[in-house]
C-alpha cells in the first residue's frame, strides 16, 4: 500500500510542528510512504515580495532573513553528525538560491515562479533530516529529481500527468518500493526547458495529487491545520463542523469556488484513478478527518458545506436580440478566451449576456471586448465587487422548494441575488451577492441549515 502524505505550511512551520509531523509519518501504518511538503509558513509570501525587489542591498537582507529562518530551525532540531550532513546539502541548495535572487533574470516571465518556489526546497530538506534523525531511511527530493512535469502560463501551471507518470516510474517508484521515504517539494513542476513553473498559490495539494496519480497510490492524505473539510471556512464561521465523507464532485466544486483547504485542481488527478483522499489535522492526528471518495455518503442534511469566491465582477453585454445570434455570443466568448479568463458563471436573456469573472481580469477583458465591432454591441455594464456562494448539499437540487428556503435566508440578510446558477452542476447551487453582504449571508445560511440542525 502506498500513501502520499502532504503537509501544509503551518504543519512544517516550526521545529515543534516538524517533529509532530515526523511522528505522524513514522507512526503511519502504510508500508510505503511518500511525503510532500509546502514551504514553512510565511516563506512563500516572503519570497513573492523578494521577487519584486530591485535593490541589491534589500535583496541581500532578504537572503539573510531566509537563511536565518531555516538555519535556526535546523539548529533547534539537529546536532553533531546529522547537523554536519544537513549543512552540506543545505549549503548546496542555498548557493543556488542566492544566485537566483542576486543574478536571476527578472525579465524572464517565469522568474517569479523560480523565486517563489524556493521555500519548498528547504522545508523538505529539513523534514527529511528530522526523519533521518529518527532512524528513517529518507531522502529529500525536488520536483525535478522525481520527474514532475508542468506546462502553462507563469504562476498558473498544471501538471503533464502522463509524462510525469512515465518519469516517476524510473525516478521515484524504485525508491518507494525499496522502502525509502522521499520528502518531495510541493508547489511546482518543471517545464520542457527545465524551468520551474508553480501551480498557483496553495499548489502543494495539487502536487501531492499529481504524485499520487503518478505512483498509482492507494491513498492521498492532505494534512493541514483544521479538523478536515468543514461545513464552512472556520475563519468566517467558528461553529463550522467537520464533514465525515464527501464525493469527489462535492469537494471539487467547493475547492474551485473558494474552499481554501484544497487547491482548486486537487481532485482531478486522484479522481481519475479512484484514489481516496483524506483531509486531516496534523495537530490532532488521532481525529478521523474527512474522507473524499467516489461515492461520498448520502445524508439528509440540506446543506453540507458552503464556500465563497470573492472579488468577482459581472460584465453584462447588451445587444439587440442576442439570443437569436449565437455566433455573436461565440465571438464574445472567443474574445474572452484570448486572455484565458475563467468564467465562473454565465447567463443570457433575449438581449443580454452576462459573465462572472475575477475583478483582476476586468481591464483586459474590456480591452478585448472593445475590439468587437461597435455596431454589434449596444452597451457593456460592469458590476464590481460581487461574490459567488457555492452551496453543496444532498437534497439541494432534488428536493422541491429547497432553493426557495435558501433564498429566503439570503433575503434575511437583505442581500440582493445578482445571478443564479442552478442545475449547471449536479451537486451545488451557486448564486452571486454583493461582497458587502457575503459574510451576513453565509452566517445566516450556516446557522439555519447547519448549526440549528446539529
Ligand atoms: P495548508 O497550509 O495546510 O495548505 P491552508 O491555509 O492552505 O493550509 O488551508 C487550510 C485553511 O483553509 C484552513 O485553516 C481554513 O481557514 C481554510 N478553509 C476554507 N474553507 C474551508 C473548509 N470548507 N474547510 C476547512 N478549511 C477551510
Ligand atoms: N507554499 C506555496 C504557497 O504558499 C504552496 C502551498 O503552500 O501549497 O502558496
Ligand atoms: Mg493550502
Amino acid at each position: 500500500m502506498i500513501t502520499v502524505m502532504k503537509f501544509g505550511g503551518t504543519s512544517v512551520g516550526s521545529p515543534e510542528a516538524l517533529k509532530r509531523v515526523a511522528n505522524i509519518i513514522v507512526k503511519h501504518e502504510s508500508q510505503k510512504k511518500v511525503v510532500v511538503a509546502s514551504a514553512m509558513s510565511g516563506i512563500t509570501n516572503f519570497l513573492v515580495s523578494t521577487s519584486e525587489m530591485t535593490n541589491a542591498k534589500e535583496k541581500k537582507a532578504a537572503i539573510d532573513t531566509f537563511n536565518d529562518k531555516h538555519i535556526n530551525t535546523a539548529k533547534k532540531l539537529f546536532t553533531g553528525k546529522i547537523l554536519d550532513e544537513f549543512m552540506k546539502e543545505y549549503d548546496e541548495r542555498f548557493e543556488k538560491f542566492k544566485s537566483i535572487i542576486l543574478d536571476g533574470n527578472k525579465k524572464d516571465p517565469y522568474y517569479k515562479d523560480n523565486v517563489s518556489s524556493q521555500g519548498e526546497r528547504f522545508s523538505t530538506l529539513i523534514l527529511s533530516y528530522v526523519l533521518k534523525s529518527m532512524g528513517v531511511d529518507s531522502v529529500a527530493m525536488t520536483s525535478e529529481d522525481c520527474g514532475i512535469c508542468a506546462e502553462g502560463k507563469p504562476l498558473n501551471g498544471c501538471a503533464v500527468l502522463d509524462k510525469t507518470e512515465t518519469l516517476m516510474a524510473v525516478k521515484l517508484k524504485p525508491l518507494v518500493d525499496a522502502g525509502t521515504v522521499p520528502v518531495i517539494t510541493g508547489f511546482y513542476g518543471m517545464m520542457d526547458d527545465d524551468k520551474p513553473l508553480t501551480f498557483g498559490r496553495g499548489g502543494s495539494d495539487y502536487s501531492a495529487a499529481v504524485i499520487a496519480n503518478g505512483l498509482n497510490a492507494d491513498m492521498l492524505e492532505i494534512w493541514t491545520d483544521v479538523d478536515g473539510f468543514m461545513s464552512a471556512d472556520p475563519r468566517m464561521i467558528p461553529e463550522a463542523v467537520r464533514i465525515d465523507e464527501m464525493s469527489y464532485d462535492e469537494a471539487a466544486e467547493l475547492a474551485y469556488f473558494g474552499a481554501k483547504v484544497l487547491h482548486p485542481r486537487t481532485i482531478e488527478p486522484v479522481r481519475m484513478k479512484h484514489i481516496p483522499l483524506k483531509v486531516k489535522n496534523s495537530f490532532k492526528p488521532e481525529d478521523p478527518g474527512t474522507l473524499i471518495h467516489h461515492l461520498g455518503r448520502h445524508t439528509n442534511e440540506l446543506l453540507k458545506s458552503v464556500a465563497v469566491k470573492t472579488d468577482l465582477c459581472i460584465i453584462t453585454i447588451s445587444s439587440a436580440e442576442i439570443a437569436y445570434r449565437p455566433k455573436m455570443v461565440a465571438r464574445i466568448i472567443e474574445k474572452m478566451s484570448e486572455n484565458d479568463v475563467i468564467i465562473y458563471s454565465m447567463s443570457t436573456s433575449l438581449s443580454t449576456v452576462a459573465f462572472l469573472i475575477h475583478n483582476n481580469d476586468v481591464k483586459q477583458t474590456m480591452m478585448k471586448l472593445n475590439t468587437i465591432d461597435a455596431a454589434d454591441i449596444e452597451r457593456i455594464e460592469v458590476k464590481n465587487d460581487v461574490a459567488l456562494i457555492c452551496a453543496v448539499g444532498d437534497n439541494l437540487l432534488t428536493t422541491c422548494g429547497v432553493s426557495g428556503d435558501i433564498f429566503s435566508a439570503v433575503k434575511e440578510a437583505r442581500a440582493n441575488v445578482e445571478m443564479i446558477s442552478e442545475g449547471a452542476s449536479d451537486v451545488s447551487l451557486n448564486f452571486v451577492v454583493p461582497m458587502s453582504k457575503v459574510t451576513d449571508v453565509i452566517k445566516i445560511l450556516h446557522k439555519k441549515f447547519v448549526s440549528d440542525k446539529q
